[in-house]
């Protein structure tokens, strides 16, 4: 038993690219924005045209926070969840894996690995590069 995320019209692309080890991230066909969290509309030029680009899977620890209670279902505790500024220049939220919480640290370099669950579900986390 683990967390599962929610997958809806707007965000299958992102777990479809899990499963394949790829980190995607949506792209305006209309005028090239990139976004994450993933939406139906682009919040820049407002086109609902939208596609993805494969990330380099490369990120920057923008702030992070260590969650020692209460247990999450499937998971080992102390667990470290970062916000990462990856590359390409969106933020997003993830799990980081290998680095103990004193180790912890904004501006550490991170890259995306990817842990399959099931047959249906694989999900993104992160380790120190
Ligand atoms: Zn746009």
């Amino acid at each position: 038993m683990s967390i599962r995320p929610m997958v809806n019209r707007d965000s299958a692309y992102f777990w479809e690219g899990a499963a394949l080890g790829e980190l995607r991230i949506q792209r305006c066909n209309a005028c090239g924005a990139l976004r994450h969290p993933p939406g139906p509309a682009c919040p820049g030029c407002g086109a609902l045209d939208r596609g993805h680009l494969v990330a380099s899977g490369l990120g920057t620890v923008f702030s992070y926070v260590v969650h020692r209670h209460p247990p999450i279902p499937g998971k080992e505790l102390p667990l470290v969840i970062a916000l990462i500024d990856l590359d390409e220049g969106v933020r997003m939220v993830g799990e980081v894996s290998g680095v103990e919480p004193e180790e912890m640290a904004i501006g550490m370099r991170l890259r995306v690995d990817f842990a399959r669950v099931d047959d249906e579900l694989t999900l993104p986390f992160w380790r120190r590069v």
